[in-house]
């Protein structure tokens, strides 16, 4: 006698559909860069580690298919939601994990929301939405505006009610077919996932879910569905919960709110700013026209290595308010100061270091109000006098004080500077890494 296997059991396929696959990866990765851009993703380590943990594990079921390849951020919300954009990209809000009661509940949200992906239900609707303009633009490849950006021209982006987001009754249906066939080949209980549907839709959670609820409605009957579709499945033990998850959660109760570095875990520990902005030991050089100098090499360079100013800073160490304003929490800004007289003429006097640093310093607090200007001292920087001005603002990160070291060298191209930014709570650990650019900086003699 053949026990019934999962391969017994109905297969569903993508329905009509106008995009490619690989079209569909192109939507995907441009519109998770949006997501990226308006929402506040979590850094945290030990979150994405762990979330991408549960969706390679889920995505080993062969009922995740392979075309695909899946990944899975955290945005730091209150609100209950979880979301895929088409080819890949998944996005879970921290209030949906402290939400989950165990691991294979977040697990069945996952699962149920990477078989939308593998189903290609955001497209096959867009697909469905636009006969008319959609093939031609399809066939017009990428260019202009992106793919995401042709695609909102033709009403088809990413904002509420998108028919890439919001999934019909029928999605629903298959989401949860697919998704709990997903659980249960990774070893979870498929019935956690109807479970947490249960819990969004109770009366107390409504409001926190309800973008939630109207992306994926309800098709009807959900719990006994599943267990309609548990009862086909060859019978096996499943795995409910992890320790792990609790720590999880925990982790995610001491998140700090949106545009802070700093959580306070209960035990006492606090954990690094930004894990991920740990300066690494190796290092990079940057090669600009008229200096360089080594900077860890896994942080970033912003600016064009033609012109005379440089941000280089790890990814965490830009931070972006609720007004979309930008600054730099983190790292290190490097230009000229070209005082207004000094733009033709002569090559400068460089014994006018120190007055050209409060000339520089006064117009740094006309900008930040915040700046305060504290203790000065002499140093040299590639064998020529400079000066290290120690100023203190407010940091964009909440709660924290700024500690700004600017580093000021007369140049002939004008008052060079170096200003090294970090919240006081990382200023002890990252003094040596700045320090050791610091030694790094060679001045060009015969700059173009
Ligand atoms: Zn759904």
């Amino acid at each position: 006698m053949t026990a019934a296997g999962f391969a017994d059991l109905k297969n569903l396929k993508p329905g009509f559909n106008l995009f490619s696959s690989q079209q569909d990866i192109e939507v995907g990765r441009e519109a998770a860069a949006e997501v990226a851009r308006k929402q506040s993703i979590v850094r945290n380590s030990e979150l994405n580690n762990y979330l991408t943990s549960l969706v390679q594990r889920l995505g080993r079921s062969p009922h995740a298919g392979t075309e695909f390849p899946f990944s899975v951020q955290a945005i730091s919300d209150k609100n209950i939601n979880a979301f895929a954009l088409p080819g890949g990209p998944l996005f879970v809000y921290t209030g949906l994990i402290s939400l989950a009661d165990n691991e294979a509940q977040l697990a069945g949200v996952l699962a149920h929301e990477m078989s939308h992906i593998r189903l290609r239900h955001g497209t096959s609707q867009a697909s469905k939405a636009n006969l008319i303009q959609l093939p031609l633009m399809l066939a017009g490849g990428l260019a202009g505006n992106g793919l995401l950006g042709q695609l909102t021209q033709l009403g088809i982006g990413l904002g509420s009610g998108s028919v890439l987001l919001k999934m019909s009754r029928t999605a629903e249906s298959q989401a949860d077919y697919n998704g709990a066939l997903i659980m249960a080949e990774a070893g979870y209980n498929p019935i956690e996932m109807a479970r947490l549907f249960q819990k969004l839709e109770a009366q107390e959670g409504q409001a926190r879910s309800a973008q939630f609820l109207s992306d994926h409605p309800n098709p009807g009957n959900r719990i006994k569905a599943v267990q309609e579709e548990i009862q086909q499945m060859p019978r096996r033990s499943y795995n409910t919960d992890t320790r792990q998850f609790a720590r999880i959660k925990d982790v995610v109760a001491h998140l700090p709110p949106p545009g802070q570095l700093r959580g306070q875990y209960d035990d006492g520990h606090t954990p690094p700013a930004a894990p991920d902005a740990r300066p690494s030991k190796q290092s990079k050089q940057y090669q600009g026209r008229l200096f360089t100098f080594g900077y860890p090499d896994n942080w970033q360079m912003f600016g064009n290595p033609q012109s005379a100013m440089v941000t280089i800073a790890p990814a965490d160490g830009v931070v972006q308010d609720r007004s979309g304003k930008v600054s730099i929490g983190y790292g290190a800004v490097v230009s000229y100061y070209l005082l207004q007289s000094d733009e033709i003429g002569p090559p400068r006097d460089t014994d006018k270091l120190q007055s050209d640093t409060d000339d520089l310093v006064r117009q740094l607090q006309h900008s930040d109000r915040t700046i305060r200007a504290g203790e000065q001292r002499g140093i040299k920087v590639n064998g020529y006098p400079a000066l290290v001005t120690t100023l203190n603002a407010s940091s964009p990160f909440q709660g924290e004080t700024e500690i700004d070291q600017l580093v000021t060298v007369a140049r002939p191209q004008g008052l060079w500077y170096m200003v090294f930014i970090s919240p006081q709570s990382e200023s002890r650990d990252i003094q040596p890494v700045f320090d050791q650019m610091l030694r790094s900086v060679r001045f060009r003699s015969s700059a173009q």
